[in-house]
């Protein structure tokens, strides 16, 4: 899996702007100490203790005690330099520059290995990526609250809708913290307000935090970019951004504007990354049988064929979010 490249791209602008940071703010303390007449002198002493050492090596004979004596010069002078930057009420204690990271100095890589901080910056600017392109909240599992869901014996599901979300809820669960590219498709489906949206954003944020290229939208909302692109801008690229993203969430199927280029566009993305092994998340209102009607066979049997489905069932969560507070506010 791989973040997008203007993630990796931002996370680079961010690490050089770190250590340029640290490496400016060295050099002015530097400036500065050095109107200290003192300062001069310790650091030629400092300074020189390397090329001393190399040649004291290099004369040959016991260079050991001469090199202690270089040592003991030079550890000295760097007491002496953190006193006097001390007593002028500065918190460093030399002049080397002081990285937010000490690991990788702020390079981003130890031994060729992506550092931790990097890991950090990217899951950080991948998330607010995915937000730029939900412009919504992301959601957890944790907020959604089950007892919205209805608790009596349903005999069409052979459960009560509260037990059947719950193992939805769960399934969801496991598939964004586990994400995997290997992941199935899913459809998930149901009447509106019954908790598609927060799941989807759910599943984004988890698989987000795995550090999953996810990309998040209403098909209306998408496709219309994916329009604007192409009878507009060259170089934009959303079309490649859908396609190539480790997972992609198309929300609310059915509410689009319906048009030959959305529904030609719609193909292209599910088949083509069908072909490419990338899983996708399609959420819906429409039964089968309205897909079939909605986008053809072509795309119909794609959704219904070879997509896993989720059955969201029960009343509408945000109309008996709105009647509880109603009741309790009297
Ligand atoms: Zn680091």
């Amino acid at each position: 899996m791989s973040y997008s490249k203007e993630v990796y791209e931002a996370v680079t602008q961010e690490l050089q702007r770190r250590r340029v940071a640290a490496e400016q703010e060295a050099a002015a303390l530097r400036a500065r100490m050095r109107r200290d007449p003192r300062v001069l002198p310790l650091e030629a002493v400092m300074a020189g203790s390397m090329r001393r050492v190399a040649q004291a090596v290099l004369k040959g004979g016991n260079a050991e005690s001469e090199i202690a004596v270089i040592r003991a010069e030079s550890q000295k002078a760097k007491a002496e330099l953190a006193a006097i930057m001390k007593e002028h009420g500065e918190t460093a204690t030399s002049f080397s520059p002081r990285y937010t990271c000490s690991q990788c100095e702020d390079t981003g890589f130890v031994n060729g290995r992506s550092c931790a901080c990097r890991n950090t910056l990217l899951r950080e600017h991948a998330a607010a990526e995915l937000r730029r392109w939900t412009g919504m909240k992301l959601c957890s599992f944790e907020t959604l609250d089950l007892s919205f869901y209805d608790n009596t014996f349903d005999e069409r599901l052979g459960c009560s809708p509260r037990e059947a979300m719950k193992e939805v809820l769960e399934y969801c669960r496991w598939y964004g913290t586990h994400f995997a590219l290997s992941h199935p498709n899913l459809l998930l489906s149901g009447p509106t307000g019954t908790g598609k949206t927060h799941v989807s954003l759910a599943i984004a944020a988890a698989a987000c935090d795995r550090g999953a290229n996810v990309v998040y939208g209403s098909v209306q909302a998408l496709l219309h970019k994916m329009e604007a692109d192409h009878f507009g801008r060259a170089d934009a690229h959303t079309e490649q951004t859908l396609l190539d993203c480790d997972l992609l969430i198309l929300d609310d199927l059915g509410t689009e504007f319906s048009s030959p280029f959305y529904t030609s566009a719609l193909y292209t993305l599910i088949n083509g990354r069908m072909l490419e092994g990338r899983p996708t998340i399609i959420s819906t209102n429409l039964d089968a049988a309205a897909i079939y009607e909605h986008y053809g066979e072509q795309i119909a049997s794609r959704l219904i064929g070879t997509y896993e489905p989720l059955l969201f069932v029960g009343r509408d969560v945000r109309q008996q979010k709105l009647q509880r507070r109603y009741h309790a506010e009297g």
